[in-house]
Parts: structure tokens; sequence; C-alpha cells
């Protein structure tokens, strides 16, 4: 049976929490520096680089938020059998609380009735807890931060899609995710990155495209198929010209992660979560020794 310390657990998460607010991960880092290199000496686009590399320091520096909107938090949980996801939530939202005290996350949870922000980032579905079994001895915990902006431009497709001249084949995805990033033309802070998803019914097809995006910026698509795809879009997409925040140049996206699920003969949707480059996710493992490693 695992067991934890539930004290020590909160400041776990917490500490997870901090991190995902102020400490962009090392592949994303990396991916944005690359993408400086690649811009031209003197442009718009190398200047937004620039800023946005600096800022990524400052806040790792002085353990602040990355970006003054610290998001949703998106959680993904894997835990052994008999792991109540009651308990652990509730240690989520305490760790959330928490956050909000110590200023790494904003109070972003808002009643979509009253209006009135219940000042402590908790509410009905936020922060948003997937949970899933899994038969490892310890429990995984991804935490993603996803702005407001770069959820705005997210988007879900139905295919066909006449207008678009998009089949239910991957030509059809293809072209419905370059009119997606054709139309956001930078709005979502761009350089975006794509989780993408594919089949699955409206709601699956989502989840499906958000969970692409705990993907390391650097993994390849296990599918051929999808891996190809993603290159292809990956390439055609930095021909777009928006560039970083819509000033132009050649990064318009980091990366695209696709993912697929089986649908209904009626349905064929195509889910594109959308991320900013403020690309927030870490994860954290606890063994049930207490012993606990962040990545
Ligand atoms: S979309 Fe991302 S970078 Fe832009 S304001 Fe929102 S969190 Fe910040």
């Amino acid at each position: 049976m695992f067991q934890y310390d539930e004290g020590a657990l909160k400041n776990q998460l917490l500490e997870l929490v901090r991190r995902a607010a102020t400490d962009l991960p090392d592949d994303v880092v990396d991916s944005i520096k690359a993408a400086r290199e690649n811009e031209d000496e003197g442009s718009a686009a190398r200047s937004v680089f620039g800023m946005i590399l600096k800022n990524i320091d400052l806040a790792r520096e002085e353990s602040t938020p990355i970006c003054q909107d610290t998001g949703t938090n998106i959680y993904l949980v894997h835990i052994p059998e008999g792991v109540s996801m009651r308990k652990l939530t509730a240690l989520i939202h305490e760790a959330t609380a928490e956050a909000v005290d110590k200023s790494y996350l904003r109070p972003n949870a808002v009643d979509s009735i009253s209006g009135k922000n219940s000042g402590n980032n908790i509410g009905e579905g936020q922060p948003f807890i997937h949970f899933e079994e899994w038969d490892k001895d310890y429990i995984e915990f991804k935490l993603m931060l996803k702005g407001g902006g770069c959820e705005n431009v997210s988007t879900q497709y139905k295919l066909p899609d006449v207008g678009l001249g998009a089949g239910r084949d991957l030509d059809g995805v293809y072209k419905v995710i370059v009119d997606a990033v054709n139309a956001a033309q930078g709005l979502g802070c761009a350089p975006g990155i794509l989780g993408i998803g594919i089949g699955g019914d409206r709601t699956s097809s989502h989840l499906a495209a958000k969970s692409q995006l705990f993907r390391k910026m650097t993994d390849t698509n296990e599918n051929p198929e999808l891996a190809e795809l993603e290159s292809k879009l990956y390439a055609d997409l930095n021909k777009l010209g928006v560039g970083p925040m819509g000033f132009g140049g050649k990064t318009t996206i980091l990366g695209v992660k696709m993912g697929s699920l089986h649908r209904l003969p009626a349905s064929f949707f195509v889910s594109i979560s959308y991320m900013c480059w403020a690309y927030r996710r870490h994860s954290m493992s606890v063994k049930t020794s207490g012993e606990v490693s962040y990545d």
C-alpha cells in the first residue's frame, strides 16, 4: 500500500508549483535560444527573443512568475492502485492556495455566474486535475500552467471542412492546423507550441491535444506518420512569417506535438491546443519512502 506524509507532500506540491510558475524548463529555453540564433541580426524578431530570454532569466533568479498571467493550472496525475484521488485533490488545493499567498500564482479562478474571483485560485474545475491509475509504485504529478491568451486562440475543427478543402485524412488535418495558426497571427503570444488531438469526441479530443503538451520539445512521435506530419507542419508554419509576438520573422512555431484517438464513424475532430512561449510545465515523482524528484 502506497503511503505518504501529507504535510511533506503538500510542501513538495508547493515546490512543484513554484518551479512551474518561475522556472521555464530547459528544453523550452533551449528551443527559444535556437530560434533567436535563427533570426536575422538587428531584426525585431531577434530583439523580441532577447527580451523573452531576459525575462526568463530574471524570473528564475528571483523566483517570480514568468508572466503576469499564471494561467490555468492543469495537472495530470498518475497513481498506483489504492491511492485516494480525493486526498490528493485536497493537497493540491492546499498547495495552490499557499502558492497564491506566496505570489507564485495569481488568483485566477473567477465564478462564471457572479464574476467574483475566489481569491485563492480554487473554484469549480480549478485547478483542472486528471487522474490515471498505473502499475508503477510511485506517484507522478505533471503540472502545466496555460495562459488565457493562448487558450483563447486554441480551437477545434470538424472534418470535412468544405471551405478549407480539408477532408477526413491527414492532409485535412494539415490544412486546418495551418488555418488556425494563420488566423492567430501572433495572438496568444507567439511563437506557439501546438498540442494536436486527432479524433475522439469533442471533449476527449481537446484533452488529447493538451496532453501532447506534456511531451519534451526534442522527442519524436512514436507514430511515423505523425512524426512526419509534425516535421512538415513545423517547417511550413515557420514559413508563414508571423514571427514572435506577430512582429514577423522565421519563428512562428517552436514545436508541433500530435496524438490520435479512435473516433465515431460520423465524427472527425481536430483539436488544437495553442501554447504560448511561456510554456510552463514541470513534473514531480514521489516514492512511498517520501523520496522526491523533479523534472
Ligand atoms: S498567452 Fe502566455 S505569455 Fe501571453 S500573457 Fe498569457 S500566459 Fe503570458
